[in-house]
């Protein structure tokens, strides 16, 4: 049950971020409603509307266009129409960097100078795109590098359907007008996994999924997504109904002992409370398999006892769990467990019945591994004021 002194809140030092006053409106992010509410405003005849939305959204998030001027199926004028009150933008990549393995990690700048990490991890037959939902994150997890930086703003949907967008145009995967449809797809899922609670952004996360999945642009499948939560429970029931995407959460402990200090949002909502909630998941989505990550912590959570405890705590809940070998940061308090652990813990579960992968750590050397995300300009502690007037809010 909710503890009314835990010092969990989604406020502090959060900021939404507002469309700034003047200026050229953004139409990557808009949901078809709201682009179809932006485009009446600017002039459009209602009764093109609809029309118009469907010809420029294919522009948009099928062809990857950002200049009004090569929507060539719109006449001129319109488009100079488009063109004076719009503006097609994505997140500014200020560096990218090439694992050995393949991972690509793209720093990204945003509104107000502000800085996220989205990773590309390429594998056999898919390509995952992690993206973030927040700048930081409010959640202090003591074993993770993103939740140690100071300033956090929200992502708005457009920052987060950006990030998709990025990584399309860095892997050439546009396809070109007229030519025919290549299937095969470079960011073939996503996971909400960056930096940041995505349930603590939740409507600019729901609307970029939507775009996401609109099967007009992006269109990548509901079963594609998957969005990872620390355990924001009563946004749980909702990411079922209204995202319907995967779900994975950060499990991390069998005990609330342990998760309160691995995790601090589990004082708020504490391990059956958060179970409770999940056993309702799947029947709510029509989903498949929950996600439970683990991350292994040497001596911490990772004996035999733990991994029978876990197996009977999510008895009853269509799972997998993925064990995620610690990822190291400067100055981290833990260490990774040994690989004998990890593959005794995971054996345990395996007997058990679930499917027990162990996330083979991608891009270390570029720290791009689960948890290590952090903006590498990340600045001195800031007035709200301040973080506020930069941003343009
Ligand atoms: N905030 C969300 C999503 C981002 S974190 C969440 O917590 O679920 C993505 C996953 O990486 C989470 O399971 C997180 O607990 C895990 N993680 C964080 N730091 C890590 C680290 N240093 N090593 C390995 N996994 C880590
Ligand atoms: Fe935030 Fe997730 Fe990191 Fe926890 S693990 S601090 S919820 S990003």
């Amino acid at each position: 049950m909710t503890k009314p002194e835990a010092p969990i809140t989604q406020d502090v030092l959060t900021i939404p971020r507002k469309l700034p006053e003047g200026g050229k409106r953004n139409l990557v992010g808009l949901t078809r409603e709201e682009l179809r509410a932006a485009l009446i405003e600017a002039g459009t005849p209602e009764r093109q509307a609809k029309m118009r939305v469907g010809q420029i959204w294919q522009w948009i998030y099928h062809f990857g266009i950002r200049d009004f001027a090569e929507m060539t199926n719109l006449a001129k004028d319109y488009r100079a129409l488009l063109a004076e009150n719009f503006e097609i933008a994505v997140p500014e990549v200020v560096t990218r960097q090439v694992s050995l393995d393949g991972t690509r990690k793209y720093l990204l700048r945003i509104a107000g100078g502000h800085e996220v990490e989205a990773v590309y991890i390429p594998e056999e037959n898919r390509g995952t795109l992690c993206i973030s939902s927040q700048v930081g994150c409010t959640l202090t997890c003591s074993f993770c590098h993103t939740g140690t930086q100071k300033l956090v703003r929200n992502l708005t949907a457009g920052e987060i359907v950006g990030q998709v967008m990025v990584a399309r145009d860095d892997l050439g995967e546009w396809p070109k007008p007229g030519e025919p449809k290549d299937e095969t797809r470079l960011v073939s899922n996503v996971v909400l996994m960056g930096m940041g609670e995505p349930l603590y952004n939740f409507d600019n996360v729901r609307d970029a999924m939507a775009v996401v999945m609109d099967g007009e642009g992006l269109s990548l499948s509901r079963r594609r997504i998957t969005l990872s939560t620390s355990g924001v429970v009563p946004e749980i029931a909702k990411t079922a109904e209204e995202i319907g995407c995967l779900l994975a959460i950060s499990f991390h402990a069998t005990t609330d002992a342990v998760r309160d200090k691995l995790v601090p949002i589990n004082k708020r909502w504490n391990i059956e409370t958060l179970l409770n909630t999940l056993r309702d998941y799947p029947r709510l989505s029509n989903s498949e398999r929950i996600t439970f990550e683990y991350v292994m912590l040497k001596g911490v959570n990772d004996s035999d006892e733990d991994a029978r405890r876990l197996v009977k705590l999510i008895s009853g809940i269509p799972a997998k769990i993925n064990l995620i070998p610690f990822n190291e940061w400067p100055g981290a308090p833990y260490q990774r467990s040994d690989w004998e652990r990890i593959e005794a813990f995971a054996d345990i579960i395996y007997k058990a019945g679930y499917a027990s992968p162990i996330r083979t750590p991608r891009g270390e050397d570029i720290m791009a591994a689960c948890g290590q995300l952090k903006s590498a300009t990340e600045r001195a502690r800031k007035s709200r004021a301040e973080i506020a007037s930069e941003a343009g809010l």
